[in-house]
């Protein structure tokens, strides 16, 4: 059962810290739990996908966050993965919340955290939310456009607003643009009518693109931003805060990304200019590991070249957990947990990483034949039903984007662990 507080049952506890404490914490996760199934017997669903969710990894992102962007106080994106215990954690450690949704917003104020550590970052927002926004005090939002403004106005006259304003996110995974942010010749325009409507444009926003590579976008955005603050304080507005938005990835290109964002922020905007961003992935990625359980198997003989190969079908997919691959163009690598009777978590044993003897092409479980994980990868072993692949770096744009499409659940356990002691402290672990 998917618990919102870790309890005795779910949390493992960690004697040491660091990555490589985290990978045995996580291994010994996962294969306790495929271990404590009875395949033969077990009931309906029993042996359905889980995670393990390793907090401790969202605390060193944090660290690493603070190390490297002192500057930029981060507002989670909550869209990325609503987990309970990231968000718990997250705001103990101090934290904001971007919110896209009244669900959002509502999911971080039962947790405590005050109205203004939240930012409604959705410029073309539903009527209601705006007033539930209005009601509950989240005064933050951002707008692109004259018609979110004159909705505003009506609405929720004493917002904060952050315009959000176009990048270049050609080097991104995932591009925004061509749905949101108003380009630099439209930028006056909407100054001068939130003007006349008297409502509060406090600064600016923008998003590279989820998922970005390109270092170059973040200065060109923050030389824009900087233009529509000169052009904003020629109209009279005071505008305090810049919003560097999401795109980072927890891979090692962060560390350049953060230090030539850092350099650009320096370089056009003064010390007393708060910057807020709205990370999502970088927080989460790495921290989610999925098991899934091998439920058929069809075996392709090809007579002409005389090889076997096999086609595997898991019990999650892209219209579940795997989402990634269609919405957020992932590519999750498959590893083996469990072969046989052999239930291990052993990094140099399985995937890519060893010699080939057996192709594999991946599948999910729904009668869709767009349902598919993984074209080809090779396994040093025959793999059968009842045996059980994971993938790593699963956090991000999985869970909170799988479906109950076929009649299978949307909502897999999650079995958290902590390899970081401060975490646990915050946690009360
Ligand atoms: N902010 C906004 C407005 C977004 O639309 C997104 C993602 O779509 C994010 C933040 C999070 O982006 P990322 O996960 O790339 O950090």
């Amino acid at each position: 059962v998917y618990q919102d507080t870790p309890s005795k049952d779910n949390y493992i506890p960690v004697v040491d810290h660091g990555a490589e404490a985290a990978k045995e914490l996580i291994g010994h996760a996962l294969k306790s739990r495929v271990e404590a199934i009875d395949h033969d017997l077990c009931g309906a669903g029993d042996e359905d996908t889980f995670f393990v969710a390793d907090l401790g990894e969202v605390y060193r992102q944090h660290l690493r966050w603070k190390k490297n962007l002192a500057r930029v106080k981060p507002h989670y994106a909550v869209k990325c993965n609503p987990d309970p215990q990231v968000l718990r954690l997250l705001s103990e450690l101090g934290a904001g919340f971007d919110c896209a949704s009244k669900n959002e917003i509502d999911q971080v104020l039962k947790m405590g955290v005050d109205p203004a550590r939240i930012i409604y970052a959705q410029p073309c927002k539903t009527k209601s939310y705006v007033r539930y926004a209005q009601q509950n005090s989240v005064k933050q939002m951002t707008f692109d456009n004259a018609d979110e403004l004159y909705k505003t106005k009506q609405l929720f006259p004493d917002a904060e607003l952050y315009l959000r304003i176009l990048t270049d996110d050609s080097a991104s995974l995932c591009r925004l643009s061509q749905k949101f942010g108003a380009s630099l010749d439209t930028t006056a325009e909407l100054l001068e009518l939130a003007k006349k409507l008297e409502l509060n444009v406090v600064g600016v926003a923008f998003h590279v693109g989820s998922g970005a590579s390109d270092p170059k976008a973040f200065v060109k955005a923050v030389q824009d931003a900087r233009f529509v603050f000169e052009q904003a304080a020629a109209l009279g507005f005071a505008m305090h805060t810049l919003d560097v938005g999401g795109g980072f990835t927890g891979d090692d290109t962060f560390e350049t990304m953060a230090s030539v964002l850092s350099a650009a922020l320096d370089l056009y905007f003064p010390p007393h200019i708060r910057v807020i961003g709205e990370p999502g992935r970088y927080y989460v990625s790495t921290a989610f590991t999925i098991a899934c359980h091998v439920i058929a198997r069809r075996t392709v003989n090809d007579a002409t070249l005389g090889t076997t190969s096999y086609m595997l079908y898991l019990n999650d997919g892209v219209y579940g957990n795997f989402s990634s691959i269609i919405f957020d163009h992932q590519n999750p690598v498959p590893r083996v947990l469990k072969a046989g009777s052999d239930v291990r978590y052993d990094l140099r044993r399985s995937g890519y990483d060893t010699p080939s003897m057996v192709e594999y092409s991946i599948w999910g479980p729904t009668c869709d034949g767009i349902d598919s994980i993984a074209a080809s990868c090779m396994f040093s072993e025959v793999l059968d039903v009842g045996d059980w692949l994971y993938f790593e770096n699963m956090g991000a744009y999985t869970k909170c984007s799988a479906t109950r499409f076929n009649g299978f659940t949307d909502s897999h356990d999650v079995v958290y662990v902590c390899s970081e002691p401060g975490a646990k402290a915050l946690l009360g672990l």
